[in-house]
């Protein structure tokens, strides 16, 4: 079956004409509308648009213009702009909202000429780990239907597991494309800060968002990574630097890599079958030749806190366009303050107007330097703390989540749990490293990602290892029994 293939798989019968662009997206669309009712995976699906856009990728092809990833469909997550298509964060503030506008990575896509299958729910505004903050719908776990994909970009990453879409963009702030890839045993890479434009991605925590793929392989991870990084003068925190190459993606070599174990991110809070597969994998690489240590990096312990200081106040801030008046669906009260008011109460979830109370607290007078400065200054310690690391050590091994895919329900009672989940993934967002998730094997039946994190802009080389590191552990060609 098409849906079956890789993204590259796709690639290649489509560019020796065994299968037309429009043939693949139908198969898409036809998975979509038999499954997704079961996954909820999706918050827009045009089918008209999608062969349309199916049809111009044909015509790249035959006027002999593919690129590598031409006809294959990808689905992004609904806080990326796209023209003509509605774009609602899954928040009702933005119901109904059409952009004017592409994001860059979408126009990058398009150029590519990949079609975009559809838009896929997440957490309100790209808070949470569960997807559970969705203002529209839940989204199932297709290895479990009773349990969450993770988030915040679970639409995203149940779509790629369920073979909804062999590709999918997600963003990452403080873990949201590699926990739910974790959890959904897919591949999810959060670039070095500054290497994917944030051009067109609605704002969550400006200094640490980034835009990256999910995919079922490393190679279709890399492959997606080049079509959509590199400088863009739209965004002025885009670094000066090409795209991140997949040139040389399979030039790599285990042998006599250096691999740090902080021991901080092995600590007592994860399950312990969770440990297992990763010391499994351990195991399997240091046979292929990889040297590990255990190193501390005693910041790491700070990380969650330091986190939800920093990224509510930037939110706090970015979420103020959210007025009735500049953004956002109006509802009339008492006066100009009285319309602000219902706009934002009646707009925003619950989750959504908590974080922009700390962050307005966090930042207020009186309180900025006990709170916000002090963030910063974490978070400074922390980024030395990494280079030391990264001095000597070539990436850094950990698990991407202390626990396989939760109940649904499970934990929304509890916030504070749900957010010390993110102490493995968010170093990589305050020290601006890329960071990628791998399935390595599971749990209770549930998949289990190991995350390498690589030096700030080391992202070429860290692919490369990842490539070695999934041949190596082939446990990520296993599929949910779904369907
Ligand atoms: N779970 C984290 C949060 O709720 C990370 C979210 C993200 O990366 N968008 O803030």
């Amino acid at each position: 079956m098409l849906t079956d293939l890789t993204a590259s798989e796709i690639a290649r019968l489509v560019a020796s004409r065994e299968a037309s662009c429009v043939e693949v997206a139908e198969a898409f669309l036809q998975r979509i509308h038999i499954l997704d009712s079961k996954i909820g995976s999706f918050l827009k699906v045009e089918p008209d648009k999608v062969l349309e856009s199916a049809k111009l990728a044909q015509s790249m092809l035959d006027r002999g213009e593919g690129k590598a990833l031409t006809g294959v469909p990808i689905a992004v997550k609904d806080n990326m702009s796209t023209e003509g298509i509605e774009t609602t964060c899954a928040s009702k503030i933005l119901e109904g909202y059409i952009p004017p506008f592409d994001a860059t990575v979408v126009t990058r896509l398009k150029e590519s000429g990949m079609t975009l299958i559809g838009k896929t729910n997440l957490d309100e505004f790209a808070m949470g780990t569960s997807t559970e903050n969705s203002a529209f719908q839940v989204t199932r776990n297709p290895w479990d239907l009773g349990r969450s994909p993770g988030g915040s970009s679970g639409g995203s990453a149940a779509a790629v597991a369920a073979e909804l879409a062999p590709l999918a963009l997600g963003s990452d702030t403080g873990g949201s494309i590699r926990q739910p890839a974790a959890l959904c045993g897919v591949v999810g890479f959060k670039p070095s800060y500054g290497r994917c434009s944030r051009y067109g991605l609605i704002a969550f925590g400006s200094s640490l968002d980034q835009i990256g793929p999910f995919a079922k392989t490393v190679e279709d991870t890399a492959l997606l990574t080049e079509a959509i990084t590199g400088k863009d003068p739209l965004d002025g925190t885009s670094l000066d630097l090409g795209p991140i190459s997949a040139q040389n993606l399979k030039s790599g070599s285990l042998k006599g890599l250096r691999v740090a174990l902080p021991k901080e991110l092995f600590g007592s809070a994860t399950h312990p079958e969770v440990l297992e597969q990763i010391q499994n994998a351990i195991n399997v690489l240091q046979k292929e030749g990889v040297e590990f240590q255990e190193v501390s990096i005693p910041s790491i312990e700070l990380g969650v806190t330091t986190y939800y200081i920093i990224a509510p106040a930037e939110a706090s801030s970015n979420l103020a366009r959210f007025d009735g008046i500049r953004y956002g669906v109006r509802k009339d009260g008492q006066g100009h303050i009285g319309m602000v008011e219902k706009t934002r109460s009646e707009g925003f979830g619950h989750e959504v107007k908590t974080r922009i109370m700390i962050g307005t607290y966090a930042l207020s007078a009186g309180y900025y330097d006990a709170f916000y400065l002090k963030a910063q200054q974490v978070r400074a310690m922390m980024q030395q703390e990494f280079q030391k690391v990264y001095e000597s050590f070539d990436v850094v091994l950990s698990p991407t989540s202390p626990i396989p895919a939760f109940k649904l329900g499970e934990l929304k009672k509890d916030p504070l749990a749900l957010k010390l989940l993110d102490f493995c993934t968010i170093p990589a967002n305050l020290g601006g490293m890329p960071g990628i998730s791998l399935n390595c094997g599971f749990a209770e039946g549930l998949p289990v990602g190991l995350q390498l994190m690589g030096a700030p802009l080391d992202d070429e080389k860290l692919l490369q290892i990842a490539y070695c590191v999934e041949q190596a552990l082939p446990s990520g060609t296993i599929k949910p029994s779904i369907a």
